[in-house]
């Protein structure tokens, strides 16, 4: 009983860490993207290959724009613009 408790806890860990400290703390890109509705842009934060809709839809994302609100298809590997936080700074 004793193995199955602590690999449960691993699991969970590794999950807490994977889904939740990587995408707002670990190195991720920034894409300046161009919403073709509204003719605005605006940054988007991603981590590769993190999420299942990144397995999905390859370099694009389905997306809301934050000043119109409509959702739009966007390319965010030849939009991006800085490659961690840390490169973001300088
Ligand atoms: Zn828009």
């Amino acid at each position: 009983m004793d193995f199955i408790y602590v690999l449960v806890s691993f699991v969970v860990i590794g999950f807490f860490v994977f889904f939740i400290l990587l995408p707002r703390y670990g190195p991720h890109y920034v894409s300046k993207l161009f919403c073709p509705i509204c003719k605005r842009g605006f940054n988007f934060h991603w981590v590769p290959g993190a999420t299942l809709t990144s397995l999905r839809y390859g370099n694009r994302r389905r997306l809301k724009c934050p000043y119109c609100g409509q959702v739009n298809t966007f390319d965010i590997a030849s939009t991006r613009v800085s490659k961690s936080k840390a490169a973001q700074k300088t």
